[in-house]
């Protein structure tokens, strides 16, 4: 069963960190620890468009770019504040309780498609220096993409560069038939494309799925909807072995008022339907407590 867990830190996902345009550390449930983020579009300009975004539209961006040699600075400054133990006195990190003070991850995420930007390989290149570096290769790289451009030759060759530096593909697959992901992504990626894409990542490494389930109008998703999606897993594992399946809900403030977080009942009943269909393990994130929603 699905655990809430309360720490302050897990509700505080603010992408800045102060003066720093692309990096920003934050304590994530779903890594169990330090994530140190890494935002390749500073423009919040994103291929897909989905109903339940949480990335802060209303505050204009800090710069359009991206500089490489500026963020590898700034990775290196908050690996080095990591290091000296000076990044959990600050106020924001200051309460994170020492099982989670841990750096489990350098992860491309941040206020779009990571995979939109065409330096991405060199990004990837980057990062493994840095970590490199500090002797930190205990730190997984992660990408959490929408799997739209894994196809792309640059990407396939980062996501090469990744295996070889304990990387890890968190693929969003949120729904089981392409009118749920014309109502909930929102993208002209056809749903075919990011299939295929998810299953030929699938065919190479282990991947972990992340899900968005909310509901829409204050509907959760209709049971065949669920079994659709159970259904797109299982192609997927017939493909290769996935890594393990994350189900989430509406945690913060989504782009459209109409998407609202499922009952940890109905997460719960989600995530043991979707347990039931796969061989992967499937864990599930609760949205905020009733009364804070
Ligand atoms: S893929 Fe991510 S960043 Fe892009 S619109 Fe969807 S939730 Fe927002």
């Amino acid at each position: 069963m699905t655990r809430r867990t309360t720490v302050p830190a897990f509700s505080d996902h603010r992408r800045d960190h102060g003066e720093l345009l692309y990096v920003y550390p934050v304590v994530s449930r779903r890594a169990g620890g330090l994530s140190i983020g890494i935002n390749l579009n500073p423009d919040k300009v994103c291929n897909f468009a989905c109903a339940y975004c949480q990335v802060d539209h209303q505050t204009p961006p800090r710069t359009r770019t991206v500089d490489l040699d500026v963020l590898e600075s700034e990775l290196r400054e908050v690996v080095e504040q990591v290091g000296s133990g000076e990044l959990w006195t600050l106020p924001r990190f200051a309460s994170t309780p020492e099982p989670l003070r841990r750096l489990n991850d350098f992860a491309f995420s941040g206020d779009g498609e990571p995979t939109t930007y065409s330096g991405f390989e060199e990004a990837v290149e980057r990062v493994i220096r840095v970590r490199e570096e500090a002797e930190l290769v205990h730190a997984k790289v992660v990408l959490i993409t929408d799997a739209a451009c894994l196809h792309h030759a640059h990407v396939r060759r980062g996501l090469s560069r990744m295996d070889d530096a304990m990387g890890e593909i968190w693929g969003k697959l949120d729904v089981g038939t392409a009118e749920a992901y014309e109502r909930v992504n929102r993208t002209l990626v056809p749903f075919k494309r990011v299939l295929k894409n998810l299953a030929e990542a699938t065919s190479v490494r282990p991947i972990v799925i992340q899900t968005m389930m909310l509901r829409i109008n204050g509907h959760p998703p209709p049971p065949q909807e669920v079994q659709a999606y159970v259904a797109r897993l299982q192609e997927l594992e017939e493909r290769g072995a996935l890594k393990e399946i994350h189900i989430y809900t509406v945690a913060r403030t989504p782009m459209e008022p109409w998407c609202t977080p499922l009952s940890d009942e109905e997460l719960d009943a989600i995530v043991a339907e979707v347990t039931e269909g796969v061989s992967a393990p499937v864990r599930g994130f609760y949205g905020p407590p009733e009364g804070a929603r």
